[in-house]
This record gives structure tokens, C-alpha cells and sequence, in this order.
């Protein structure tokens, strides 16, 4: 009886011990977080899509003569110009594996985005150039949100932001009507964004296969109007698996997430 008691005693401490380490082995978000916060591969991609977008800017700057506009980009703010690490890093240490609104808001407060590589010599090529950039973004952290977002780009490196160059959507992601305003008074050379959406309202919709269909139609545009870059842990192609674009924490969800990375699962053979 007394060694069932000690063994049981031993075994519950064990548990306890071990059970933080597996609830980390367990994050949902960690490989997604991991590359974002250490491979070379995502910087390489950001400063791809700045080279790629530099070289579409630089074209239209050759034959400017061209165009009865000026010229202009559009930019998307969120894990395009800014990168959000330290709150994703955050989230899997302690111990979240879904993207939490009311956290997302405290640490927006905190002012800590920082640049995405490439994203600061690109501004300053377009502005030496007279090229405007538009930053829209789709934010809501209640009235203060403009001034948050002008205040996370300043203290990034963006330098002066203008009040009229930084459109803030606070109902609605749809970016198009906005765009569609920019586009009458200005060339718009290209725009940039991490979510299919900044650049089409077309792909938000609940299918994974049409929203990939769009893509694979609509290739022509990446890398020469349309530059998209890398983010693994949020945008409108989870709205696509889940249903919306911010699921809950649950383990239904975790369910689902589990189903779709296993969808085109190898059936092997059973000897
Ligand atoms: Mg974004």
C-alpha cells in the first residue's frame, strides 16, 4: 500500500513536470512561429518581394513621362512593412496555439512591430524617387487606431507618416474601394500585401480550392502588378479552412486545422 502511495506520489510529479514541456511540444502555431523568427528563407522572401517590386517601380520611373498620374504604391501594413514576432512569440510561450484579439490589442498598444527586411530601403528608394506609398490597412484597436498605426510605422523607420497617405479600415477588410479612390489620382505601379485580399476581394471566399484556383488564375500578376509575401500564421486563407479569418482556441478547430494539414495525406500501404 505505501509503495502504490509513493509510486502514485512519484508519478504525479512526474507528470507535472513533463506536462508543460509536452503542452509546448503541442503549440499548434510553433512551426509557423519558428520560421518566422529564425529561417534566412523568410527574410530572403521579404527581400525578394522589395527587389521584384523595386524593379516594377523602376520601370514605370523609366517612361514617367508616360503616365498623366504621378506614381504610387500601395502597401498593406500588417506582416507586409511591419513584422508582428515578438507577439506570435509570445503567444506560443505562453502557451496559446490560436491568434487572440484582446492579446493582439495589448501588445499593438506596446508599440514593438518591427520592419520587415527590405520594407525600410524600399520606402525611402520610392520616396528619393516621388513615388507616394499608400499605406491601408485593416486594424481596430477603437479610436486610437489610426494614431497606433501611424505611431507603429514612425517607430519602425517609416519617418513621417502622412494623415492623408494612411487609410485605416476599421469595419471591413475590403480594401477595393479605397484602392479604387487611390487609383484615380495616382499610377498605381504595384501593390504589396501578405493576404491575397489586399490585392482582390475576389479570394475572400470559404474555399480552400477556389481561393487557389484564383490564384492559379490570376498568376500573371504576382511579381509584376500584385507582390505578395510569406505569413504563415494569420491572413484570410484560414478564413478559408475555418471558416474565419480569426477561429478560437478550441479543440474543435484544432481539429479542423489537423484535418486540412492532412488532406492530401499519403494513403501508404499496409503490409
Ligand atoms: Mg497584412
Amino acid at each position: 500500500m505505501k509503495n502504490t502511495l509513493i509510486a502514485n506520489f512519484v508519478m504525479c510529479a512526474l507528470l507535472a513536470i513533463i506536462s508543460p514541456v509536452l503542452d509546448a511540444q503541442q503549440n499548434n502555431l510553433a512551426y509557423a512561429v519558428a520560421w518566422k523568427q529564425t529561417a534566412a528563407e523568410h527574410a530572403a522572401l521579404y527581400h525578394q518581394g522589395f527587389n521584384v517590386a523595386k524593379m516594377q517601380v523602376e520601370a514605370a520611373i523609366s517612361k514617367r513621362s508616360d503616365f498623366q498620374k504621378p506614381l504610387a504604391v500601395i502597401s498593406d501594413v500588417d506582416e507586409t512593412l511591419l513584422l508582428s514576432n515578438s507577439y506570435w512569440g509570445y503567444m506560443v510561450g505562453s502557451g496559446s496555439d490560436f491568434f487572440n484579439d484582446a492579446e493582439w490589442d495589448d501588445w499593438v498598444e506596446e508599440d514593438l512591430f518591427t520592419p520587415s527586411p527590405g520594407s525600410i530601403e524600399f520606402a525611402e528608394f520610392c520616396r528619393l524617387n516621388d513615388v507616394d506609398i499608400f499605406y491601408v490597412t485593416n486594424r481596430d484597436q477603437g479610436e486610437s487606431t489610426f494614431d497606433l498605426a501611424r505611431r507603429n510605422l514612425q517607430t519602425a523607420g517609416f519617418g513621417s507618416v502622412e494623415s492623408d497617405h494612411l487609410i485605416v479600415l476599421r469595419e471591413s477588410s475590403n480594401k477595393e474601394i479605397i484602392q479604387q479612390q487611390i487609383m484615380r489620382d495616382f499610377e498605381v505601379v504595384v501593390l504589396l500585401g501578405d493576404n491575397l485580399n489586399d490585392f482582390s476581394r475576389d479570394y475572400y471566399v470559404t474555399d480552400v480550392d477556389e481561393r487557389r484556383l484564383l490564384a492559379s488564375e490570376n498568376r500573371s500578376d504576382f511579381g509584376v502588378k500584385n507582390i505578395i509575401f510569406p505569413n504563415p500564421t494569420d491572413g484570410h486563407w484560414l478564413r478559408a479552412i475555418f471558416g474565419e479569418s480569426e477561429p478560437p482556441a478550441s479543440n474543435t478547430n484544432r481539429e479542423i486545422l489537423h484535418s486540412a494539414a492532412s488532406r492530401s495525406a499519403w494513403q501508404k500501404a499496409q503490409n
